[in-house]
């Protein structure tokens, strides 16, 4: 057996293996060393042997720890029956966290992602799927800023697991770093020789049934296919099943949503805050009304991936102000949709054939509610989103409304009350339902009838009053006889087994009418299970329709969460254009407003490129509330394009490309870089990527380094985002000194605090102006600084500020055009631009480059 294990083990060097033995999942070897220190089991050894075990039927908690862990798990089962010499076993299942669709190993409101990144000539290709809904998508970056888009994408998805392409762990370190840096993701490295562009292009064909990629937007060269390919490459060795859930595949690029990068992702704490990664205190907590698991994972992708559609972001917001002006029928959907069932996920449970008898009637239950809710939301005159959804929200909708119709009264009629998980142990069907399983239903209660019948016509030929007929599953029925009663036991009784209370007894009559009944049962086990699996199959030719009801009510919940919390938090719904500028009137900040008393956080407005001003340095001391106001904006921002009510009195929201939120780094010392160098990498990226459509929020930049160097760099750094990107900008800084600098595009702001006779009030009012005051003697007094210490520092502040070096004229910004290429420099672009790399040989390409270093 030993032999078997280490053969099987072969192929499953990356997961841990299950190997079945009797009622126990064993795992022996490396695997029993690590995962019984992982799960706290007793590790025991035969024949020298480490090994450990869970019973197989306990398994699934078990599973569902290692799952968390990040560990892949193989399933080998005993194939053949037990008999002489060795049972046959197989690995007929493995569960990996990319891949898995059981509900025990999945969180209900997020999705679940496993991603492919592959190399694809100039750029990268990256795809991902949520196979519990069969959600597909693609997307390329650019080398250039290949490393910073991924991190972006892997935060926001928070990929579980991921496939990549060896080479690129080796030789681009940047993406390796970006990689290393995510804790938790289970990494399958593949050779190179396993991506492979056409054999990619076949089996997504084949999986969409298609002849041609293009009508999903993939061209002949489209560097998405490898990735993508790869991934369903992968998903046929692990998931070992058909998906014919995965219809089609989204390509995107970053034109269609905000683009949010990593840093902005955690510093604007949109789903996940910054102290213990949960979601207190984070933007989807105070968004997130939702009712159904559809409804939280639809809204969580929304707060992600904003908009820059204004078309679809007024389409959302049209349906959000429909239900908040109708509260009535607001709290009347809130109810239907808390009965609703994760119908998404339970369309790939039927799809991939593991829809056992309970999902069945989760899929009734979702029907049922799917048609109450269709019903109520049709004098609304919804716009959807999703061509699922508006298909059945639009006129063409009756052959899918009758399907599911269809379907819902065959599992109405069909399908047990409380259907068995088993397919082993009937209680899967109605009665009425199947003339035969009626039929065969009535034999075996009757059989059990005639059983007592026959106990009564016994007990009276034989006289002995206590004759009972019993059973177990050794001997089948019997007939039990007392000690005392022995003598009186007739010639046709059987002897079977003697006890120490009587003995055990069968006869000729008792072992037909057993047959009898067993051969019923076991009948209605087997059509039982035949009944229900056309049943699931019924349900499996409407699959399309069912996770276009899915859809339906996904989108429908999370409109109905915006109009529940605009209602609960008094947000307005903006207007959002195509103008590069900003109006938010008496705007407020989503989470924090919501953790004070009510009335107690003093709005600020957000006024940016009216009067040609878009840039707005402010200032104001530690506490006085820059923070919280420079995040409102950006957070006002993504709500508004993601479809969202906001928090202001009015806001008008010219729509941002990208938003990019910098914070002086303090946390990020995590990925073992200074915090100067982390700043200067985030401030450099916002530099090369930032457009005029931008909207930068930096916030105490510069703070990692020595004071001069630091307003050196922040006052550069403001000049070219005035001068050159002419993005929208809010500039927090305690270098007083920046206000300094004239730009007829930026203007001096500052928070508003009243100092009267050193009583000092943050007001949390932003006003015209700057300010000079930084007011840390008066916070180092409120940390209780010693009297003589602060009279001390109050001298030497005079004198520095007497002394401001600053003062001392920074020469005016002269702008540079970018430089015109020499003559030489001119002959040798042109000779690159002309330059075919594929056809080139590696060797004439060497050669080339050999040549071009001898010229410089
Ligand atoms: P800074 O960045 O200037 O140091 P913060 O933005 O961190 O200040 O704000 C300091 C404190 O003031 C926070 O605890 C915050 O909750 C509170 N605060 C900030 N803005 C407001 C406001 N507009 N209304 C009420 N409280 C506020």
């Amino acid at each position: 057996m030993l032999d078997q294990y280490r053969r099987i083990k072969r192929d499953h060097q990356g997961e841990v293996l299950f190997f079945r033995l009797g009622d126990f999942y064993e795992m022996f070897q490396e695997d029993a060393v690590e995962v019984s220190s992982l799960l706290n089991l007793t590790l025991t050894s035969r024949t020298g042997q480490p090994m450990c075990g869970v019973p197989y039927h306990a398994a699934r908690s078990y599973i569902a720890r290692l799952m968390r862990l990040g560990k892949k798990v193989a399933i080998c089962e005993q194939i053949s029956e037990p008999g002489n010499g060795l049972i046959e076993r197989q690995v007929v299942e493995i569960i990996t966290p990319g891949t898995t669709i059981d509900e025990d190993y999945l969180d209900r409101g997020s999705s679940n992602y496993l991603a492919c990144l592959a190399l694809s000539k100039e750029s990268l290709s990256f795809a991902y799927i949520d196979l519990s809904i069969g959600d597909f998508y693609a997307t390329s970056f650019p080398s250039e800023n290949a490393a910073e888009l991924l991190r972006g994408e892997l935060e926001r998805l928070d990929v579980k697991e991921m496939i990549i392409q060896e080479s690129l762990l080796e030789e681009y370190k940047p993406i390796k770093d970006a990689i290393d840096e995510r804790t938790g993701l289970v990494l399958n490295r593949w050779a190179d020789w396993l991506f492979d562009k056409e054999r990619s292009r076949e089996r997504l064909n084949k999986q969409f049934g298609s002849a041609s990629l293009k009508g999903f937007g993939l061209g002949e060269n489209a560097p998405e296919i490898i990735s993508a390919g790869a991934l369903l490459d992968y998903l046929d060795d692990t998931a070992k099943t058909l998906i014919p859930h995965v219809r089609a595949i989204a390509v995107y690029d970053d034109s269609e949503f905000v683009g949010i990068d990593e840093a902005t992702q955690r510093n604007l704490e949109l789903i996940r805050n910054l102290q213990d990664g949960e979601n207190h205190f984070t933007l989807l907590e105070v968004m997130d009304h939702t009712r159904t698991a559809m409804g939280r994972r639809l809204l969580k992708g929304r707060i992600l991936h904003p908009l820059r559609d204004a078309a679809k972001i007024n389409a959302r917001l049209g349906m959000v102000e429909k239900l908040y002006h109708n509260q009535e029928k607001l709290g009347c959907f809130r109810d239907m949709l808390a009965k609703t069932p994760d119908l998404e996920r339970l369309c790939s449970r039927i799809a991939m054939d593991k829809a056992h008898g309970k999902d069945m009637a989760a899929v009734k239950n979702a029907l049922n509610s799917f048609g109450l809710i269709y019903q109520e939301s049709r004098v609304f005159d919804f716009q959807f989103e999703s061509p699922e959804a508006a298909l059945l929200a639009g006129e063409k909708n009756s052959q899918a409304l009758v399907l599911l119709g269809e379907l819902k009264k065959l599992l109405e009629k069909g399908l047990a009350e409380d259907p068995s998980i088993l397919l082993t142990e009937g209680k899967l069907i109605q009665e009425g339902f199947d003339p035969e399983l009626d039929r065969l239903r009535e034999l075996r209660d009757n059989g059990r009838k005639t059983l007592e019948t026959y106990l009564e016509e016994e007990k009276g030929l034989t006289g002995i009053a206590s004759l009972k007929i019993r059973y177990n599953r050794l001997i089948g029925y019997y007939f039990e006889v007392n000690k005392n009663h022995l003598s009186k036991v007739p010639g046709h009784f059987i002897r079977r087994q003697g006890m120490a209370t009587g003995e055990r007894y069968t006869t000729n009559r008792l072992g037909e009418l057993e047959s009898e009944i067993n051969g019923a049962s076991d009948k209605i086990i087997e059509l039982e299970k035949k009944l229900f699996l056309e049943i699931r199959e019924q349900a499996k030719s409407c699959l399309e329709s069912l996770g276009s009801a899915g859809r339906y009510i996904a989108e429908l919940d999370a409109a109905q969460s915006l109009a529940r919390a605009s209602t609960i938090h008094g947000w307005a719904r903006p207007i959002v254009d195509n103008e590069n500028r900003l109006r938010i009137i008496e705007g407020r900040h989503p989470v924090v407003e919501a953790h004070l008393p009510r009335g107690e956080f003093i709005p600020n407005d957000v006024i940016l490129d009216e009067a040609g001003i878009a840039f707005a340095l402010i200032t104001g001391p530690n506490m006085a509330g820059k923070s919280t106001y420079l995040r409102q904006a950006a957070l006002t921002v993504i709500m508004a394009q993601a479809g969202s009510f906001v928090p202001a009195e009015e806001a008008i929201i010219g729509m941002c490309d990208r938003i990019y939120c910098r914070v002086g780094a303090s946390d990020s010392l995590a990925r073992g870089e200074s915090t100067f160098l982390v700043e200067m990498n985030e401030t450099a990226y916002i530099l090369h990527t930032a457009t005029e459509k931008s909207l930068v929020i930096m916030d105490e930049i510069g703070r990692g380094t020595g004071t001069n160097d630091g307003l050196s760099i922040a006052w550069a750094v403001c000049e070219d985002l005035l001068d050159r990107i002419k993005c929208r900008t809010l500039f927090a800084t305690h270098y007083h000194e920046l206000s300094q600098i004239s730009h007829p595009r930026m203007s001096n702001r500052s928070m508003e605090v009243s100092d009267n006779n050193g009583e000092i009030v943050f007001l949390r009012k932003l006003k015209e102006g700057s300010t000079s005051n930084s007011y840390g003697l008066h916070a180092a007094r409120l940390a209780g600084l010693p009297e003589t210490v602060l009279e001390r520092a109050g001298e030497i502040l005079e004198t520095l500020e007497a002394a401001n070096p600053i003062k001392a004229q920074i020469p005016p910004h002269e702008k540079k055009e970018s430089k015109v290429p020499s003559e030489r420099e001119a002959k040798f672009l042109s000779k690159l631009a002309k330059l075919d790399p594929d056809s080139l040989t590696p060797l004439e390409a060497l050669n080339l480059i050999h040549e071009w270093k001898k010229s410089v």
